[in-house]
């Protein structure tokens, strides 16, 4: 009798501990499934690292997490910096341009790796924290068989991931960050591209046409002046004709790069076509922009550019014009965008007109005559 009321009592234990297994097992999915769900909501990159980095901690109750990433041409770099994410000031964020860390330390398993911490197996993905984990689970992020980078979560606990433990509730967590990254990343990439001028790096047409919508309205709201600079080279075809396009094509990106220098973060530099630029100055008057359109001819006329041999030197000629936001008293955007951009590229062909490589400032518009629209 006795050792039937043995029995059925160690038998109540396992149940119990299996019981308690399985509501730890199903409050982890249901965190998991928070965390994930969470995750897929998120807009932005730089969005997703901030989350994944802060919330792994809570969600595993975890002293050390870190996220490698693997970014070859700079790319998740230049994404985050264009979002003021400062990626390299981010503990625990790092950005790697070489996948052989990755490749080694996972061998092509694909596979979670845990574990008691070992310094030199461990080390290099745990770069910056001043006291080791003891114990660590790695997690490969890898999408289409490439290697987006690794998760790295530590403990101060030994016990905490022990190599019987089960990987798969992880291994699930690394396959869902990794298409999010992989989804935002190709998301924000197209969006950034789909603006820029893929010759000189500068913004596109259509990218300036949306900023010019922007800082009207901005404009209008601060009653701050916005002004507008057309850039021409002058006899670029020359240029073309004498030295062939590639010569052309690296003048127009040194001229691009050169323009750049003289603004501001704020100021908006894009390629209009062709060999023509288009600068947005925000909360600068008519004074400030004729300035700065000399300041940039000056430049340009004194550049000396070495292309295969060749010395080259161009000029630039140079219309502006500015909206006085005082002046207007009724509102159609689209109607005072095409005002400004008309009397800036009327300003310029003046200054073509009058012999090139100089400037011709239209002044503010609306006009006097002319103040409302
Ligand atoms: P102007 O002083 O009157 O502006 O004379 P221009 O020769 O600069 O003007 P025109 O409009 O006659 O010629 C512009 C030239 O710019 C013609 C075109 O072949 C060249 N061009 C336009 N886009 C590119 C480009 O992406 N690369 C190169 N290399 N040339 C380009
Ligand atoms: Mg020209
Ligand atoms: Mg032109």
């Amino acid at each position: 009798m006795n050792d039937i009321t043995y029995d059925l009592r160690v038998l109540q234990s396992h149940l119990d501990s299996i019981l308690q297994r399985v509501e730890h097992n199903s409050l982890t999915l249901k965190r998991l499934q928070s965390f994930e769900m969470h995750l897929l909501g998120l807009n932005s990159l730089a969005e997703i690292l901030e989350f994944i980095l802060d919330e792994c901690k809570s969600l595993f109750d975890l002293e050390v997490v870190s996220l490698y990433l693997f970014d070859p041409n700079g790319e998740i770099a230049e994404c985050l910096s264009q979002n003021n994410y400062e990626s390299h000031a981010r503990s625990g964020l790092l950005l790697v341009d070489n996948d052989g860390l990755f490749k080694r330390f996972f061998d092509f398993r694909l596979q979670p790796v845990l574990g008691l911490y070992h310094p030199e197996k461990y080390a290099p993905f745990f770069h910056g924290f001043s006291e080791p984990p003891s114990s660590v689970i790695l997690v490969p992020l890898v999408r289409r068989g490439r290697y987006l980078g690794s998760l790295n979560l530590g403990s101060r606990k030994k016990d905490r991931f022990v190599k019987t433990m089960a990987t798969d509730f992880i291994a699930h967590l690394g396959s869902v960050i990794s298409v999010c990254l992989e989804n935002t990343l190709n998301f924000e990439t197209l969006r950034r591209t789909s603006f820029l001028d893929p010759l000189t790096g500068v913004n596109n047409r259509r990218f300036m046409e949306q900023r010019l919508v922007e800082e009207l309205e901005r404009s209008l709201r601060s009653q701050q002046p916005l002004s507008c600079l057309f850039l021409d080279i002058d006899f670029f075809k020359r240029i073309n004709d004498s030295y062939g396009h590639q010569t052309g094509d690296y003048v127009l990106s040194s001229v691009a790069c050169a323009i750049k220098k003289h603004l501001r973060n704020s100021d908006v530099l894009s390629r209009y076509g062709g060999e023509e630029f288009v600068v947005l100055l925000p909360e600068a008057d008519a004074r400030i922009a004729g300035e700065i359109g000399e300041r940039i001819r000056d430049c340009i006329a004194s550049l000396m550019l070495d292309y295969a041999e060749s010395k080259i030197s161009v000029t630039l000629s140079v219309g502006a014009a500015t909206f006085d936001a005082s002046r207007t008293q009724q509102t159609s955007i689209s109607a005072l965008a095409a005002q400004l951009l008309h009397a800036a590229d009327t300003a310029l062909y003046r200054a073509k007109r009058d012999g090139r490589n100089r400037v011709v400032n239209a002044g503010d518009i609306p006009s006097e005559q002319a103040c409302t629209v």
